[in-house]
């Protein structure tokens, strides 16, 4: 079984069709959060990842647009962006975003947003966040978003070795713990422009990398037209 495992889509549905075509053929989708905020296409990314079957979690931007946590937390942009995706989901879009746990397990994985002992706000971005998160997983291996950065933490005897995967980069799973960021779809910020996203086998157990371009610059009119920050307009190409 090929499983898409995408996080960070940021609703931007182009970014989300490009990877879904390139990855294509897979048996399912697991998203790992903030399936909206940023980006100029809220509902339709919902509405696609619902006709794929998606399961998934809330990440804090899911929260912040449909009113669970206070849009205050966030900075200027990500906060005027909250804004505006809360004035524009439909009460469908709603529902399936209130609907999303915080955490939950598929297969031997663990899926949350940030970590798993802070699903909403915490940010696995070192290895000694990272060796708190793997002592806290229930199953061997964990999946995580948030960071926006494709990267691997894998318990190594008393510590923890970090990997930085690249476009097509593989790692085999193994009785090692490990936890997998699959990079964000719709933001990327490793300074790689390009859409990143994660494939597994479950049966060979082998987790796979792909970077997917798309049109930016049809995002990026989008994002315009609706009045979105304009530094987020611009973050998009630079992949930052
Ligand atoms: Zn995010």
């Amino acid at each position: 079984m090929r499983v898409a495992v995408l996080s960070d889509i940021h609703a931007n549905l182009t970014a989300l069709e490009a990877v879904l075509a390139a990855v294509a053929p897979i048996d399912a989708v697991w998203h790992l959060g903030d399936t909206v905020g940023y980006g100029p296409q809220p509902n339709e990314v919902v509405e696609r990842l619902t006709r794929e079957g998606a399961v998934g979690v809330r990440g804090n931007h899911d929260s912040a647009a449909t009113g669970l946590i206070d849009a205050d937390w966030f900075n200027e942009d990500a906060r005027v962006a909250v804004e505006w995706t809360a004035r524009v989901l439909t009460p469908a879009s709603r529902a399936a975003l209130l609907a999303l746990p915080e955490r939950r397990t598929e297969d031997a994985f663990t899926l949350v947003h940030g970590s798993p002992r802070d699903p909403i706000w915490e940010y696995i971005a070192s290895t000694a966040v990272a060796r708190a998160a793997l002592d806290d997983l229930t199953t061997p291996y964990g999946l995580f978003g948030h960071t926006h950065d494709p990267r691997v933490f894998r318990a190594q005897g008393g510590t923890v070795e970090t990997l930085g995967p690249s476009d097509q980069a593989e790692l085999q799973l193994d009785d090692r713990r490990v936890l997998l960021n699959p990079g964000s779809v719709g933001q990327p910020r490793d300074g790689d422009p390009r859409a990143s996203a994660l494939v597994l086998d479950l049966e060979a157990r082998r987790a796979t990398w792909h970077r997917v371009a798309y049109d930016i610059p049809a995002v990026q009119a989008r994002m315009r037209e609706v009045g979105l920050p304009k530094r987020l307009v611009d973050r998009l190409d630079r992949g930052l």
